[in-house]
């Protein structure tokens, strides 16, 4: 049983949330070919995030308009306006932004969520919802997680593990799984790399491996920035401690689209990855994908 019931939807007890983009495909973001969401807003700054313009709500500052070529951009009552039709998706706008959003976010109803990928439907096996940080907008997350369900695609959670899923069973309950990111078990050297703290991922792991829900579990390895093999070795042995089946992918960091700061960073060789896939197989885990 969920919190949102089938019909809460359309009678409009859930309204809107905000969308940064809808992928009709993908075939790395869960199994099988999948629809993805992607939810506006973050409340990690991972320095390595290929989409940065994905972490703040727009403010409608406006100083991306005079950035776009194509004059799919305006500034109306105080509000920027997006227009789709004209954009040619330079990317622009994004690189003209200084608060990490993007003007081409927007509200959405779950109804247009689903409407957007209908024509789809029969080549998808599910959808994932992902962000920026999906976990920021319960009460939509859940919504479309139940309403995907009753059309026939079954939902992923993609999330950064800031939300208290414990406390959100209603979108536990509609969701097909967990897909968490772990990205430094030292508490220390998690702050350094996402201005956050670690102790919500750290029990949302322990939650969701115990609950069965969890699906993968990700460890993005950017050498020298934090003790990966400590982060591989703890996450490998929670998951093991509660049974969870869970695969855990381990990914090499790539400075294509991070921020200049960090595109001088090396991507770890195949020893250094080889290895840490090493340590979780060692710990019991089923299933260790290098990427
Ligand atoms: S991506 Fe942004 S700047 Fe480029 S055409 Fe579209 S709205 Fe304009
Ligand atoms: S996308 Fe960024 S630059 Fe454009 S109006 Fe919003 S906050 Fe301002």
């Amino acid at each position: 049983m969920t919190d949102i019931a089938r019909g809460d939807v359309a009678r409009g007890v859930v309204a809107r949330g905000v969308v940064a983009k809808i992928l009709p495909f993908s075939a790395v973001d869960g199994p099988g070919n999948r629809a993805v969401v992607f939810l506006q807003g973050c409340d990690f700054d991972c320095r390595y995030c290929h989409n940065p313009e994905t972490r703040a709500l727009c403010v409608h500052c406006g100083l991306c308009v005079p950035a776009c070529p194509a004059g799919a951009l305006s500034l109306e009552g105080g509000r920027v306006r997006w227009d789709a039709a004209r954009c040619v998706s330079c990317g622009a706008c994004i690189a003209a932004c200084p608060h990490g959003s993007s003007p081409k976010a927007v509200s959405m109803t779950v109804a247009e969520v689903l409407s957007s990928i209908d024509r789809y439907k029969p080549f998808l096996s599910g959808v994932t919802v992902s962000g920026g940080e999906c976990g920021l907008q319960p009460a939509f997350l859940e919504a479309l997680l139940v309403e995907a369900r009753a059309a026939g695609l079954p939902g992923l959670v993609d999330t950064n593990g800031s939300a208290d899923f414990s406390s959100l069973p209603g979108v536990v309950a509609a969701a097909e799984g967990f897909m968490l990111d772990v990205k430094a078990w030292d508490e220390t050297e998690h702050r350094a790399l996402t201005g956050a703290p670690n102790r919500a991922v750290v029990a949302n792991l322990r939650f969701l491996a115990a609950a069965g829900k969890l699906y993968e579990v990700r460890t993005v390895v950017v050498p020298g920035q934090f003790d990966a093999a400590l982060t591989v070795r703890e996450t490998a042995r929670t998951l093991v401690a509660a049974g969870s089946g869970a695969r855990y992918k381990i990914i090499r960091f790539r400075p294509q689209g991070v921020r200049a700061a960090w595109r001088g960073l090396p991507t770890p060789d195949d020893a250094t990855m080889g290895a840490l896939a090493a340590i979780a197989l060692r710990e019991g885990v089923r299933e260790v994908v290098v990427v």
